[in-house]
């Protein structure tokens, strides 16, 4: 089932979400959803606030389908360690057809829980990290557009007020 994306403007984006205690069926499905979803608007990561799930969850593949161990469930995740630092342009899925250039570190060191309620560790580089660091601030409440500069951010969120109030923000 694909999910409606929450875009900016919506407060579930800009809080942060709570621990996820239970990983059920329910759970499962939704999960399930989320990468459907995420396929679907041809995005490599997804977090729980951008389909209004105010949880510590995001899905992830940088291969969009194409390698099994590129999908990745995360719940509860902790960032453990990073290194180095690299700019390249982002994107997100709640702010459509916004990209920018954001530093962030060059390698990841994530341990979350799996779907099977099991912890695991992992590193990752390049695309992979970017996403993890992305999807991670998602559910801490934290949007891409806090990189900006103040000014910079001020005229983008000028720019899609307007684009909400022509309609035009979808
Ligand atoms: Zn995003």
């Amino acid at each position: 089932m694909i999910l409606p994306i929450v875009k900016y403007g919506d407060p579930v984006l800009q809080n942060a979400g709570e621990d996820v205690n239970n990983i059920d069926g329910r759970l499962a499905d939704f999960i399930g959803n989320m990468f459907e979803t995420m396929y679907e608007a041809k995005g490599v990561g997804l977090a729980g606030p951008q389909v209004a799930l105010s949880k510590k969850l995001f899905v992830m593949d940088v291969s969009s389908g194409k390698e099994a161990k590129d999908r990745i469930v995360c719940i509860n995740p902790q960032i453990v360690e990073t290194k180095g630092k690299v700019i390249s342009e982002e994107g997100c899925l709640s702010f459509p057809g916004i990209y920018f250039e954001v530093e962030r570190p060059e390698i990841v060191t994530v341990s979350a829980i799996d779907i099977n309620g099991k912890e695991f560790t992992f590193e990752v580089n390049g695309i992979a990290a970017r996403c993890v660091l992305h999807e991670n601030d998602h559910i801490n409440g934290k949007l891409f557009i806090e990189f900006l500069s103040p000014l910079k951010r001020d005229l983008l969120k000028r720019r899609i007020k307007k684009k909400i109030k022509l309609g035009e923000w979808e």
